[in-house]
């Protein structure tokens, strides 16, 4: 991914992009830095309800893909609790074609470490964790020197703000598991125990970590809750459509003259997206297809662009606004290669615990290999169908859905080029050869 950019009027999680020098506490407190948190600690005993309500009333959704209200989550957590309460940034962002929390990471740490502090002050939690996935490990010492300066003017540990309130963070990484990324074994693996999913419910916001109530958002959730707070939540839920506050993180990818993160408000047209913003398919060709939100949501085909990037629209298009992972596919992509490719993903990173996942996602890439390889029958693609369709909500998290997804919509979409592909007429350049595919 080149440098990255921000659409310049709607930029709110992207403020202090690049070039602001924002990682550093003292610039970031130049750019309104740490004020959220005070104007938090500032209601008093009104605290809690007070930060909730604006966050409710802002209409932010999960922007880890699944678009959970926020303001709603944190609701959940129980005043009382005999366990203590834990706040849990997933920064495990793995969904091929996702790499927006990665910006805010590396250029706007604080915002993470602010937004972890407002989401403790709204539940009453005093300790925070910030996971970042395996392969981020570079970004972790840019996370960690921006805790250590926060504890060093004494916004974190005893007594922040003069609040007679404790809050301390914890940074963590995994060790690069796709599957950590689901909250639940995310919290598995901080507990140092293998990475595989709990059974929801109950849902963490009751039993989470060590068993006790926790709040566990994405990274970017995390981070738009300053903006939020200080910009009053009316304000932030304008900025976007129907019951889609505010703007996103859009990572856009693959085909594109200008590929990049860009942050755009919810509802923004997925056309506009690709032609405007990301300056229309490289070289002029021609669209094939589009993954609209990270390799789990199933493509839309070149005539069905004309949609708006909120969850409502995009379920509504029969697809999913997922964590913001635009893939833009041109006409040389052979859409059998990139099945294979994306159920080889799947299979690679299916952690074995429910037999439909494991089962499913080894059968539908040795089929899909054997197609792939010349040596397949119509009868394969009737039964890669079968077998996402058998997959489908019939694990304890959404990885065998997020692999069946795809498939579906590529098999039933794309159905005739599989076929002709079968009868030796092959749309696209297949750019890997076979042995590195499977
Ligand atoms: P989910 O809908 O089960 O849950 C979303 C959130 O809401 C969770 O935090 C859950 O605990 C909470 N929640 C839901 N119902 C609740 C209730 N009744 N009470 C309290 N809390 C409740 O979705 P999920 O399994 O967390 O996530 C699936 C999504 O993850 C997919 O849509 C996909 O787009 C996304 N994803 C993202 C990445 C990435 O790298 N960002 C990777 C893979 C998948």
């Amino acid at each position: 991914m080149p440098r990255n950019v921000s659409h310049p009027d709607e930029a709110i999680v992207l403020k202090r992009r690049f070039g602001q020098g924002a990682a550093n506490i003292d610039k970031y407190l130049e750019l309104d830095g740490y004020k959220a948190v005070q104007m938090a600690i500032a209601q008093g005993p009104e605290m809690p309800t007070w930060i909730i309500n604006v966050m409710k009333a802002s209409g932010l959704r999960g922007r880890g893909g699944a678009g959970f209200p926020t303001g709603l989550k944190w609701s959940f957590v129980p005043k009382v609790s005999e366990k203590p309460k834990y706040v849990l940034v997933n920064g495990d962002e793995s969904e091929p074609g996702t790499c927006k929390d990665h910006v805010i990471f590396l250029e706007d740490p604080h915002a993470v470490i602010e937004g972890t502090m407002i989401a403790g002050l709204a539940i009453g939690s005093k300790l925070g964790f910030i996971y970042l996935r395996g392969e981020y490990r570079y970004l972790l010492k840019i996370v960690e020197k921006a805790v250590a300066e926060a504890y060093a003017k004494g916004f974190l540990g005893k007594n922040i703000f003069g609040s007679g309130i404790d809050f301390d963070i914890i940074t963590q990484t995994g060790a690069g598991a796709y599957e950590v990324g689901e909250e639940s074994a995310l919290m598995e693996s901080l507990e140092g125990k293998r990475g595989v999913p709990r059974i929801k419910p109950p849902f963490p916001a009751v039993v989470g970590l060590y068993g006790g109530p926790t709040v566990i958002n994405n990274a970017e959730t995390i981070a738009s809750a300053p903006h939020i707070l200080l910009m009053g939540g009316e304000a932030y839920a304008k900025l976007g459509s129907e019951r889609n506050g505010g703007t996103r993180l859009f990572g856009i990818s693959g085909h594109v003259e200008r590929p990049g993160v860009y942050e755009l408000p919810m509802g923004y047209n997925l056309k506009k997206a690709i032609y405007e913003v990301a300056g229309g398919v490289k070289g002029g060709k021609k669209l094939k297809a589009v993954v609209p939100g990270g390799s789990s949501c199933p493509v839309l085909t070149a005539d069905e662009l004309d949609v708006g990037l909120d969850f409502d629209q995009m379920g509504k298009a029969g697809t999913m606004l997922g964590s913001g992972g635009i893939v833009v596919l041109d006409e040389t992509v052979s859409i059998v290669e990139f099945a294979l490719r994306v159920i080889s993903f799947y299979q690679h990173e299916s952690c074995g615990w429910c037999i439909p996942c494991r089962e499913g996602t080894d059968w539908i890439k040795k089929t899909l290999a054997r197609v792939y390889a010349g040596g397949g029958s119509k009868k394969d693609v009737d039964n890669v169908q079968y077998l996402a369709e058998n997959m489908m909500g019939r694990t304890f998290c959404p990885l065998g859905d997020a692999a069946a997804m795809p498939t579906l919509g590529f098999v039933k979409k794309f159905r005739k080029e599989f076929e002709d592909y079968i009868d030796g007429n092959r749309a696209g350049t297949p750019v890997m050869s076979e042995q590195e595919l499977v």
